[in-house]
């Protein structure tokens, strides 16, 4: 069969690997890192770094179609990449969303809302940003922000200077806060053909800036749920997107608001590996080697509790809990912060 090659080698890569190879696929990952979660499953593992030319090339000829599991891979890479192997999810997606400027301004070119948002390069600018946007608003960093990290919260402008000066002269985004009753996201995905399906939206949770629970279905009337899952499928077809996406939004009485777009499969994705037939990973797969898109029709209630440090303490009533599976990273060490697996407890059959 054919090999897929995988950028990146935490957990979305190994859980990747493991349904490319329920599908009869062999998968390669590319991680400068040794003892990743990735490597414990891939067939074949490249320990090398994004600089190393020689190293992109031979794992490019490795493989039949690259696809990744993050969002920042060096733009230098990813020419060196594509020169020899499709790469899917294609480069305007990667473009779009590496980018919180780029992102916000292609969602709002396509209609759609997002935060009120200004761009600040330096002190000058942050005033001016402070005096459009007012507060309570959040400065975030354009790139390179996971799990709530490189953001400042201003509670009033008063906070205006201490945020500034903790980007650390980063190049930033103010956004003003969203009033929002709650967060869902859709995971949609869109076939080399052009067929789009999304997942049923789940609603999600956060604590630190880190994803705590998603639960499905979330809370959302029927003109909601439409809403929701059409903008997702409007997305995907303006970047002619082939794979999975996570599309993040906010809920308020004015209607939807998209947060954020992550090119890639999704840790609020991560409750359809018991909610469906074919989940977010084999979708993906299934995508990006030109299948066609399986059944995602939800099949249960789910809660997926994401298993964060210290909650690996619970790991032995947890292996015990009805309903409930268990699903693990393999990661050594136990960090504060650090995701180490989650989980999926069914709460109903519908
Ligand atoms: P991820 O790990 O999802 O990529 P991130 O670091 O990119 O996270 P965001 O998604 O931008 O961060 O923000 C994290 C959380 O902070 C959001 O899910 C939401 O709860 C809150 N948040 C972010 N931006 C806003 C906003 N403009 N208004 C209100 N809340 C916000
Ligand atoms: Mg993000
Ligand atoms: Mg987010």
């Amino acid at each position: 069969g054919a090999t897929i090659g995988i950028l990146g080698g935490g957990q979305l890569g190994r859980m990747l690997s493991v349904a490319a190879s329920r599908l009869g696929y062999k998968t390669c990952i590319y991680e400068p890192g040794g003892d990743c979660p990735a490597s414990h499953v891939a067939n074949y593992h490249f320990q090398k770094s994004y600089d190393d030319a020689e190293a992109l090339r031979a794992f490019a000829e490795a493989v039949d179609v690259i696809t990744y599991e993050f969002e920042n891979i060096p733009t230098s890479a990813l020419d060196i990449l594509e020169a020899h192997r499709p790469i899917r999810p294609g480069r305007e997606a990667l473009r779009v969303s590496q980018d919180r400027l780029t992102e916000k301004t292609f969602l709002n070119d396509l209609g759609l809302k997002t935060a009120p948002f200004a761009n600040v390069t330096d002190a000058d600018s942050m005033a001016k940003a402070v005096a459009e946007i007012g507060a309570p608003s959040i400065l975030k960093t354009r790139r390179f922000g996971y799990d709530g990290k490189g953001q400042a919260r201003l509670k009033t402008a008063a906070d205006s200077e201490a945020a500034f000066a903790d980007m650390a002269g980063a190049p930033t985004l103010l956004e003003g806060f969203v009033d929002f009753s709650h967060e869902v996201s859709v995971i949609a995905a869109r076939g080399i053909d052009g067929q789009v399906a999304c997942f049923d939206p789940g609603e999600n949770v956060h604590a630190d800036g880190i994803l705590r629970t998603t639960t499905v279905p979330a809370k959302l009337t029927a003109g909601q749920r439409m809403d929701a899952v059409l903008l997702a499928a409007n997305i995907l077809n303006k970047l002619d997107y082939v794979g999975v996406m996570g599309v993040e939004l906010f809920v308020t009485a004015q209607g939807l608001i998209v947060n954020e777009i992550a090119p890639r499969v999704h840790n609020s994705g991560h409750w359809t590996q018991n909610g469906c037939t074919v989940d977010q990973f084999e979708q993906h797969i299934r995508a990006v080697v030109g299948l066609p898109l399986g059944d995602g029709q939800r099949q249960n209630d789910v809660v997926m509790e994401n298993l964060i440090g210290a909650d690996m303490d619970r790991l032995p009533e947890l292996l015990n809990a009805r309903d409930t599976a268990v699903h693990l990273y393999g990661k050594a060490e136990v960090k504060a912060g650090r995701k180490m697996g989650h989980i999926n407890r069914i709460t109903r059959d519908t």
